[in-house]
């Protein structure tokens, strides 16, 4: 009998280790999958992800980077990297995540603060990292186009890596991780242990492959989320910004601007005698004509003007740090660009085709209006100011319009 119980112990034990194991990781990927859930917008997923793979609470990585595939370029792009250049820098952060203890669920919060970090030299560097997928630009594309991890431990593998990300990321042991969906590879994670040089374990890259195809439903779902809340700000016509996330930024920027005691100019424009254009030439040209004025007001607007489709010919657009005398100039340049648009189509036309033109009205902030409606109705009034002296021409807001 005590034989018996001899042998079967160390089994027993064994097993018992194994379990123990089992059922932590399980414990992990549950709380990182349910972590990575909690958060639809891609960045906020990808920071999730990088840090379940570098906090001691997770898979405990010294560095993670991710990458995600451009299908319109073909390429590999550097998203977000996670760890730090120096054992200092690297401890200081996993202290403070001791410290606070903070949970994984917690670590979204922290995105923010990470997002405006300058320290995070790390993170800088891969953000500049742009791979083409070929089969000769290194083992990161090769996880792409292969689908499969790659382990970076032996001198063959080395011999693998492209020089640049060699130096770039100063590391030469790695592994490197495919996410893979159904139908597609979306991306890949790449982790080391640069600093404690604690070797990546099989058991370690089984548990990152489980980690990776959680990684990859998250990353897939916040991408359909952020294509669905693109589509519903988008007016489907012209793809300009539409009127109710016009009025939800518009409310936005007048706070903003308030709070940096700065000016604001909305513009309001609408097509003149469009009615006509319509019954001449048919509604479908009529849609095609909103749509070329809707590409000239987005093509000759400045990046940070805001233009949105407000109603059937009407427009508006939302110019940041713009007072009424830069507005008129640029108004001036919408105007006349619309003008000769329909002026070049009229001359190759068969029939007759009516001259299309827009009429425009401003109204500013804080002088003019302090708030949204004030400021819309306003900014109307001074459109209809331009309707009735002539259309075809800008006007801005004056308190003598309100008489
Ligand atoms: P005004 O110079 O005073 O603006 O004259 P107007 O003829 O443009 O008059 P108004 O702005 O009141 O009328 C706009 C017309 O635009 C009425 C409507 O038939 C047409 N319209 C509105 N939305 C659309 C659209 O999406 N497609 C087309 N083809 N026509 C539209
Ligand atoms: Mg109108
Ligand atoms: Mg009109």
């Amino acid at each position: 009998m005590k034989k018996k119980t001899k042998i079967c112990e160390p089994k027993r034990k064994g097993y018992k280790t194994l379990y123990e194991k089992t059922k932590n990781e399980l414990v992990i990927l549950s709380e990182i999958t349910s972590a990575m859930m909690q958060s639809l917008e891609p960045a906020q997923v990808i920071y999730t992800i990088l840090t379940a793979l570098t906090s001691h609470d997770g898979l405990g990585f010294n560095r993670a980077m991710f990458f995600l595939v451009d299908q319109e370029k073909q390429t590999l792009e550097g998203k977000m990297a996670i760890g730090v250049h120096s054992a200092d820098e690297a401890n200081k952060i996993w202290n403070q995540l001791d410290d606070n203890h903070l949970m994984l669920p917690n670590l979204i919060d922290a995105y923010d603060k990470f997002k405006n970090d300058p320290e995070s030299k790390l993170n800088n560097i891969v953000k500049g990292i742009s791979i083409p997928l070929c089969e000769d630009t290194g083992i990161l594309a090769l996880t792409i186009l292969e689908g499969m991890p790659f382990e970076i431990n032996t001198d063959e593998a080395k011999a693998m890596v492209n020089e640049n990300i060699k130096d770039i990321l100063n590391t030469d042991n790695f592994v490197t991780v495919p996410l893979k969906t159904r139908d597609r590879t979306l991306g890949v994670i790449l982790v080391d242990n640069i600093f404690s040089r604690a070797p990546i374990t099989k058991d370690d890259i089984r548990i990152l492959n489980m980690f990776a195809d959680h990684a990859a439903l998250a990353i897939e779902n916040s991408h359909l989320y952020e294509e669905t809340v693109h589509l519903s700000h988008t007016d489907w016509l012209t793809g300009l910004w539409n009127t109710r996330y016009f009025n939800e930024v518009l409310k936005e920027t007048i706070k903003k601007t308030k709070e940096d005691d700065s000016r604001l100019t909305l513009l309001m424009i609408d097509i003149d005698n469009f009615k006509t254009y319509n019954d001449t030439l048919g509604h479908q040209e009529g849609d095609q004509a909103i749509k070329n004025v809707a590409d000239i007001l987005n093509s000759s607007s400045r990046k940070n003007d805001f233009v949105c489709r407000y109603g059937g010919e009407e427009f508006s657009i939302i110019m940041v740090n713009t007072d009424k005398d830069d507005a008129l100039i640029i108004s001036e340049r919408f105007r006349s660009e619309v003008e000769n648009c329909f002026k070049k189509k009229s001359v190759g036309a068969r029939h007759a085709v009516p001259l299309l033109t827009i009429s425009l009205g401003m109204a500013t902030f804080p002088n003019d209006a302090g708030e949204k409606n004030d400021m819309i109705r306003k900014a109307d009034l001074a459109l209809y100011e331009s309707k009735q002296t002539g259309k075809n021409k800008a006007s801005i807001y004056t308190p003598e319009l309100d008489k």
